[in-house]
């Protein structure tokens, strides 16, 4: 048993971090590569994005800018504002987050029943409209009264979290054996801080970005080119511009994977390995048993994120119809027990 969790917290925040790291072994399809899932989704807000709610929230503080009884405003896909959420209940912060569209019910849902404020906005619209979520919330940040915008676009307090806590948790897990470290950046928060960290320890780890076909952010890494994307089905992942929390020269390559192939391996994981993770847990996977097949090396230790929890995806990504409606499933619909007695 670990050590963890033997005496008792002062509270939820503190359980944030210290995820596990847990080996798949059917998903890699006979590879002799291991490859290992850093289950993110253990976190107590379900995602990645617990490690910097708290963070930003303590950097705010610090700097003046956040003072008792104010407004925390974000722009979220849902796992950062879950995580911000959770930090405000117990400090006492109002929230108020805007989601474009696109993003799961569930996590709207979610976020409401933590006491915020949701404002979705359109996804199809550019980077610099006014009905971008990001825009959006800079606006009611800038209107409301003691309001501030968590901004993890840009804070610094973003790959810093990860640098302090992903990082050296991968570092000690592996035993210093990682060889490659498979992320997706949306702020780009989880690969630029945890890279650096792993960088730092042995330069040699290969630190490599999974992109949604669609973003321009692989494209742009490959090309130098910043090409407009297309809209895709993944959420939390990919971007239309390059943020400022992504630092791409500790990123030594980018590769973009398929919405269905994403999706299809979040539910393999799910059936497979017992891990219920969602639709950017499976991109990143998919690329990370590319490369444990391409290597066929028993001594390499690949590691993969596991963003977020399955369950926000219920109505998405583990639902037949959606996936069926979207062409994500090849297989005809399976004949069901219901079937049979109808
Ligand atoms: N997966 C999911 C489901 C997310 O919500 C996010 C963050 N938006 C990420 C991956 C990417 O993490 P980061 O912002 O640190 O790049």
């Amino acid at each position: 048993m670990s050590e963890r969790h033997r005496t008792p917290y002062a509270d939820v925040l503190e359980i944030m971090g210290w995820t596990p790291l847990v080996r798949l072994n059917r998903v890699t399809d006979g590879a002799r590569t291991p490859v290992y899932g850093k289950c993110e989704f253990m976190n107590p807000g379900g995602s990645v994005k617990d490690r910097i709610g708290p963070a930003m929230i303590e950097a705010l503080e610090a700097s003046g800018e956040l003072k008792p009884g104010g407004t925390v405003v974000e722009g979220t896909s849902g796992n950062t504002g879950i995580a911000l959420a959770m930090a405000a209940a117990i400090k006492g912060y109002r929230c108020i987050f805007t989601m474009p569209d696109k993003m799961s019910s569930e996590k709207v849902k979610l976020l409401r029943a933590f006491g915020a404020e949701v404002i979705i906005t359109p996804t199809a619209v550019p980077p610099d409209h006014p009905d971008n979520y990001v825009m959006k919330a800079k606006s009611i940040a800038k209107k409301t009264p003691g309001a501030v915008l968590a901004n993890q676009f840009y804070s610094a307090a973003n790959p810093a979290a990860h640098e302090r806590s992903t990082g050296p948790e991968l570092w000690e897990q592996s035993a210093g054996r990682i060889t490659h470290f498979f992320a997706g950046a949306g702020t780009g928060g989880t690969i630029t801080g945890t890279g650096r960290y792993l960088k730092s320890r042995n330069a040699e780890v290969q630190i490599c970005g999974v992109d949604p076909e669609g973003s321009m952010i692989a494209p742009f890494f490959n090309t130098g080119e910043a090409v407009e994307g297309h809209p895709y089905k993944v959420e939390g992942l990919g971007n239309d511009k390059i943020p400022d929390t992504l630092d791409l020269d500790v990123v030594d390559e980018y590769v973009t994977v398929s919405d269905g192939d994403s999706f299809r391996m979040a539910r393999r994981l799910t059936r497979e390995e017992g891990l219920f993770v969602g639709g950017s847990s499976g991109l990143i996977v998919q690329a990370a048993v590319r490369k444990a097949q391409e290597l066929d090396d028993p001594d390499a230790f690949v590691v993969a994120v596991l963003c977020d929890w399955g369950e926000h995806y219920l109505t998405k990504a583990f639902d037949d119809d959606w996936m069926r409606e979207n062409g994500f499933l090849e297989r005809p619909r399976r004949r069901t027990v219901a079937d049979l007695l109808a």
